[in-house]
């Protein structure tokens, strides 16, 4: 019997700009197994990072349901949420960034704890942080380190440290890796594996990088301004994508082959706005099979074969 953890439910979040309604996550559905990782990829500017943003309520959704755990979170009050977001955390893409410069270490870990009240003595906690920093890899003679005193590395296992230090359940990790060097990005992957596994974490990971997000999920959406043009199991869709969009950024990733190079399926045309978007596929302008239908239906999400949903008119085509 599965057991979901998260449900989404045709969660929109639009944002109003001088220009126009931006519709930055469009419809947005799916179901999260406790323990699984669902993999969200697309270009900068598809609304992966909004989604992950509006399912914590760090941007209030515009509409849809996020039901946690059986409770649709979007009707709970701030309150409510605040108590919650410590088993909902979020692992950012800049380390750096997301890091308080003036504080230590051990200062930036304990800051949940302290806001949250867990510990009544600082001892207590000090001992939960150094647990923290082992769990992370971190060693403890840097507890009364800065952030810019440590490599990229380093800091995201404190940005780790940090979401850690609650139990959540749930974590948002948008793109962890991709401020990193190649040969650090290995190393934090292989840490969030191990932490999923040890401490039955379900993850939701926001990528532009379909080789990384093959790696570590279980289920992949993938996005394209603002709606989800294909979700499938991991294994499915690289080895059978069926959007043109999925194979345009599939044929992009290199792989070593003794028959040579794969050819690369160069994406023409303008993207079209996601400001008052008009109907019709939003992918029509750049795709080579767009016929007239396109440019003024949108397509839906339908289910090709058991647990494969792609939507273009013509996916039983391809
Ligand atoms: Fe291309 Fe039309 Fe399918 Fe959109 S609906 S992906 S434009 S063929």
């Amino acid at each position: 019997m599965s057991d979901i953890l998260l449900e989404v439910k045709d969660l929109k979040k639009y944002f109003e700009t001088p220009a126009g309604t931006l519709h930055a996550v469009d419809g947005l559905t799916f179901k999260l197994e406790r323990g699984k990782t669902l993999g969200v990829v697309g270009e900068s500017g598809c609304g992966k990072s909004t989604t992950g943003r509006a399912i914590l309520r760090l941007h209030e959704p515009t509409s849809g349901e996020v039901i946690f755990e059986g409770k649709d979170i979007t009707k709970i009050s701030q309150k409510e949420m605040t108590k919650l977001r410590s088993e909902m955390q979020m692992i950012f893409q800049d380390p750096f960034a997301s890091l308080n410069p003036r504080k230590t270490v051990s200062e930036i870990i304990a800051e949940p704890l302290r806001l949250h009240k867990i510990y009544k003595n600082k001892e207590e906690q000090a001992k939960r942080v150094l647990e923290l920093m082992e769990l992370v890899g971190l060693s403890e003679r840097l507890v009364n380190t800065y952030p810019h005193e440590l490599d990229g590395g380093r800091r995201q296992r404190i940005g780790i440290a940090r979401a850690l230090a609650m139990n959540p359940k749930f974590i948002v990790c948008d793109e962890p890796v991709s401020a990193l060097d190649v040969s650090i990005q290995a190393q934090i992957l292989n840490l969030l594996k191990e932490l999923q596994r040890d401490l039955g974490l379900t993850y939701m990971f926001i990528t532009h990088d379909l080789s990384v997000v093959n790696y570590f999920s279980d289920e992949i959406v993938v996005m394209y301004l603002g709606k989800v043009v294909e979700h499938a199991s991991s294994v499915d869709l690289f080895a059978h994508p069926t959007h043109p969009y999925t194979k345009a950024l599939l044929s992009a990733i290199p792989v070593p082959s003794i028959h040579g190079k794969k050819e690369r399926i160069l994406l023409k045309g303008e993207i079209t706005s996601p400001i008052n978007p008009k109907p019709g596929c939003r992918f029509a302008p750049r795709c080579e099979y767009a016929k007239e239908c396109c440019f003024k239906d949108s397509p839906e999400l339908r289910e090709m074969e058991p647990g494969h949903f792609v939507a273009c008119h013509f996916a039983d085509q391809f």
